[in-house]
C-alpha cells in the first residue's frame, strides 16, 4: 500500500495487488462478477429515484471528451480483473452500491494495516460497540443542509460568547433569534445527530484523558457507524477500534475502560432524551486481524454492499441501507421509497470513518499518509497492464445496452483479447492505449475506415 501523502483532489493508481495473488476459483469468480453485475444493476435503478443528483450520472457519464478506457491487470496466480477508467463518479459511501463497496475495501485495507502495525509493536487492540435504545419513529437524522446550519449558528453563538466576555457590544435581537433557530435545530436531531454528540462527550474531558493513559497509553482509536432498519425503526450503532501501546487482556479492558466509557455514553444520551440500556448497551473485545475486528467488518461490508438480497440475512435484526436499496428497487413500494430517501438525506455528507488525531494518529503511526476521501476513492482507476480506449459512443451503446458487466467479465475471461472479440462482434469501435494511459486524449480516426480486431485501421 502506498504510504505517499495525497495532494487535495489527486488521485492514485493502486499498485497493491493481493487480492489477486490469492487463487480463485471459477466458481467464486462467477459469484464476483454476478455481484458486481447486481451492483450495477442496482445503481442503474437507483439512478431513476434518487434524490442525490451525483448519483445519476455516477458511472454513466465520461470525465473527458474523448470517453473511457478499459483496463486489465493479472495477478501472479493468473486472475484477471478488469475495470473501467475515465468514468464519472459519486462517492457516495452510504448510497451509491459501487462506489460504497470500493470505498469499504479501502477502509478495510487502512485498517488492516493500523492492526499489523500495533501488532508489530507489540499492542494490543480491542473492538468497542455502543449502542442507543430507538423506537419506531426516532428521526434517522438531519439533513445536510440543517447540519451546515447548525454549525454556522453553533459559530455564531461561539463568538458571541467570546464578543460578551470582551464587553463588546452585541446585537441581543439577533443574539435571541440565533438561539432560537439553533434550539428548533438541536430538538429536530435525530438518533445519528445524538450518537455523534455521545461520542464526541465520551471522548473528552478528565474521564478520556485518564482512559487514554492506562495500558502504556492509548495509540489512537478509528470509529465505524452502522446503521440498520428494522421493526422498531432505524438502529444506529458505533465500532470503535481502540489501539493500547501494551498487551492487555480483555478481561482487564472490559472492567477498567468498558463502565466509565458506558457512563459517559450514556449520560451524554440523557442530555439529548435518549438512553441506552445497561445491559446491552456496549461490549468490549479484543480485535484480532480478520476474527470480527473492524477491519474485518469493512470487509463483510463490502461484501454485503455486493448482495443487497434479504437472502443475506439481517444485521441485528434490521436491513442494512443496501438491502432496504435491494428491497426497494424489486417492488417499488411507498414505505421502502420513502425510508430510502429519509436514509439518502441524513446520511448525505456524513463520515462513515473517523480517526483519532494529533498525537493519537494511527493513519500518521502506520505509515498510511494522509486519508483520501471517499470522492478520490471512488474517482480512482485501477492500476492496469494494458488497456483499450472506448470512444464515447462505444460507451454509451453499452450502457444504452446495460452491457457494462458483461464487457468486464469477457475481459477478465480472455483478457483483453476477450474484451477485442466482444466490442468488434459487435460493431462496436475501439482503440489501443498504452498502460498507464487515462483517457485517450484524442482518436482520429479517417472516415469510413474501421479497426479489425487487433486495433488496427484498415480501409474499407
Ligand atoms: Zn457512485
Amino acid at each position: 500500500m502506498s504510504g505517499a501523502p495525497l495532494g487535495k483532489g489527486v488521485t492514485t493508481l493502486r499498485p497493491d495487488r493481493r487480492h489477486l495473488a490469492e487463487q480463485v476459483t471459477p466458481d467464486k469468480l462467477v459469484q464476483a462478477q454476478s455481484a458486481r453485475a447486481s451492483r450495477w444493476e442496482r445503481r442503474r435503478s437507483l439512478r431513476r429515484f434518487t434524490g442525490l443528483r451525483r448519483i445519476r450520472t455516477c458511472g454513466l457519464s465520461t470525465t473527458s471528451e474523448s470517453g473511457a478506457t478499459l483496463g486489465v491487470v493479472t495477478g501472479s496466480g493468473g486472475r484477471r480483473s478488469a475495470a473501467y477508467g475515465g468514468l464519472t463518479t459519486c462517492g457516495s459511501v452510504w448510497a451509491c452500491p459501487v462506489c460504497a463497496a470500493k470505498i469499504a475495501a479501502r477502509r478495510a485495507d487502512d485498517l488492516a494495516t493500523v492492526m499489523r502495525t500495533v501488532d508489530d509493536l507489540g499492542g494490543s487492540a480491542f473492538l468497542l460497540t455502543l449502542t442507543m435504545r430507538h423506537v419506531r419513529g426516532d428521526r434517522l437524522g438531519l439533513t445536510r443542509t440543517e447540519r451546515s446550519r447548525r454549525k454556522e449558528l453553533e459559530d455564531r453563538v461561539w463568538s458571541r460568547s467570546i464578543a460578551r466576555r470582551n464587553g463588546w457590544d452585541v446585537d441581543v435581537d439577533q443574539a435571541a433569534s440565533d438561539d432560537d433557530e439553533l434550539a428548533a435545530l438541536v430538538a429536530s436531531e435525530g438518533c445519528w445527530d445524538v450518537l455523534s454528540y455521545a461520542w464526541r462527550s465520551v471522548t473528552s474531558g478528565a474521564g478520556w484523558q485518564a482512559d487514554s493513559e492506562r495500558f502504556g497509553g492509548l495509540l489512537g482509536w478509528a470509529r465505524a457507524v452502522e446503521v440498520t432498519h428494522g421493526v422498531n425503526g432505524w438502529h444506529v450503532h458505533i465500532h470503535v477500534l481502540l489501539c493500547f501501546r501494551e498487551q492487555v487482556s480483555a478481561d482487564l479492558a472490559r472492567a477498567a475502560l468498558g463502565p466509565r466509557v458506558f457512563g459517559r455514553w450514556s449520560r451524554a444520551l440523557g442530555r439529548r432524551g435518549f438512553s441506552a440500556s445497561p445491559e446491552h448497551g456496549w461490549d468490549l473485545r479484543r480485535a484480532q486481524l480478520g476474527d470480527g475486528d473492524l477491519a474485518d467488518y469493512f470487509t463483510k461490508m463490502a461484501h454485503e454492499v455486493t448482495s443487497g438480497h434479504r437472502k443475506e440475512g439481517h444485521r441485528h435484526g434490521g436491513r442494512t441501507p443496501m438491502q432496504l436499496l435491494g428491497d426497494t428497487v424489486e417492488t417499488y413500494e411507498a414505505g421502502d421509497m420513502a425510508r430510502w430517501w429519509e436514509w439518502e438525506s441524513a446520511s448525505d455528507g456524513r463520515r462513515q470513518l473517523t480517526w483519532s488525531t494529533g498525537r493519537r494518529d494511527l493513519r500518521a503511526l502506520a505509515g498510511l499518509g494522509r486519508e483520501a476521501t471517499d470522492e478520490e476513492i471512488a474517482a480512482e482507476d485501477q492500476d492496469a497492464d494494458e488497456r483499450i480506449a472506448l470512444p464515447r459512443e462505444t460507451w454509451t451503446r453499452i450502457t444504452a445496452q446495460r452491457q457494462e458487466t458483461e464487457l468486464l467479465a469477457a475481459a477478465e475471461h480472455d483478457g483483453l483479447d476477450g474484451a477485442r472479440t466482444w466490442l468488434t462482434s459487435r460493431g462496436l469501435r475501439w482503440f489501443v492505449a498504452t498502460p498507464g494511459d487515462g483517457p485517450p486524449s484524442a482518436v482520429i480516426q479517417p472516415y469510413g475506415w474501421r479497426d479489425d480486431a487487433r486495433g488496427v485501421l484498415r480501409r474499407p
